[in-house]
């Protein structure tokens, strides 16, 4: 499949007697959008963190493009992160609710670093892409301000455009506006929905059912750690 794929994925915490986990599987097409929904404690945050490599798995696989990132070893529930190359890594991008931008340094210093620093590109060339990012988000006249300087969306909107410079394969958006004050919620969702536009693949964890609905061209629903729905219907889905 070309996109996105996750295999009889297992994923269990050390000291849990049972996988949070248990045998998920689905594909996200290339360009298209998934929303995880499910009630708190299923298992969202987690299958987000697995999937961009944060948290080893015990089972299945993890796949772009039919290429195998990550696969399951059981025995890893202590281990702090998957072995995934930084390479690898770098092809999914997250993006957090707490928005973790580096206290020192600029906007543009933020988005700069991973690009320069692991995949040794050039520094004026990532510098120019950086500020035809903060454009589309609606920042180009913020580059070299603080992170205190900003308000919870516009850090969002940094944090988007961090992700995005890496021209990751896949971006994971979990519950990134649950944390802003309600005005700021349709600043960063707009531009999620444009993101959406243009092609991007995501996999989005919201709690704004309305922007929900609008996004989503896949749907699944998550409890106890498994797949308890799932739909290509978004209108319908919603309306029951
Ligand atoms: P959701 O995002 O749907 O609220 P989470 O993925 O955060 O669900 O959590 C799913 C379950 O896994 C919960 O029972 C939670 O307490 C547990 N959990 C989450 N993170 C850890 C962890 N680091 N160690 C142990 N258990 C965890
Ligand atoms: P969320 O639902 O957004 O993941 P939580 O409050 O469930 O927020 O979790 C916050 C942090 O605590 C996360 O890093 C999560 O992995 C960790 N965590 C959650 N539940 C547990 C748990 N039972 N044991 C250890 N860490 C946990």
């Amino acid at each position: 499949c070309k996109g996105f794929e996750v295999n009889h994925l297992v994923k269990q915490y050390a000291n849990a007697d049972k996988p949070v986990l248990d045998d998920i599987s689905f594909k996200v097409e290339h360009g298209s959008v998934l929303v995880v929904l499910g009630p708190s404690g299923s298992g969202k945050s987690t299958l987000l963190r697995t999937i961009a490599g944060l948290e080893p798995i015990q089972g299945g696989t993890i796949s772009i493009n039919n290429q195998v990132i990550d696969a399951g070893k059981p025995g890893t529930e202590r281990a702090g992160r998957s072995d995934r190359s930084s390479e690898l890594r770098t092809r999914i991008g997250m993006v957090f609710q707490s928005y973790d931008l580096f206290p020192n340094k600029t906007v543009l210093g933020n988005i700069t670093m991973a690009p320069v620093l692991v995949q040794k590109r050039d520094k004026s060339e990532v510098e120019a892409e950086a500020i035809r990012l903060l454009g589309r988000v609606g920042l180009a006249d913020r580059k070299d301000s603080w992170p205190h300087e900003l308000s919870g969306g516009q850090r969002q909107r940094v944090a988007i455009c961090r992700a995005l410079i890496l021209h990751p394969e896949v971006l994971l958006l979990d519950e990134i506006t649950a944390a802003l004050d309600p005005e700021m919620v349709r600043e960063v969702l707009d531009v999620v929905l444009e993101l959406a536009k243009s092609g991007q693949t995501m996999l989005i964890v919201t709690h704004e059912m309305q922007f929900a609905r609008a996004i989503a061209d896949h749907i699944i629903l998550l409890d106890g750690g498994r797949i308890v729905e799932e739909s290509y219907d978004a209108q319908a889905f919603f309306e029951h």
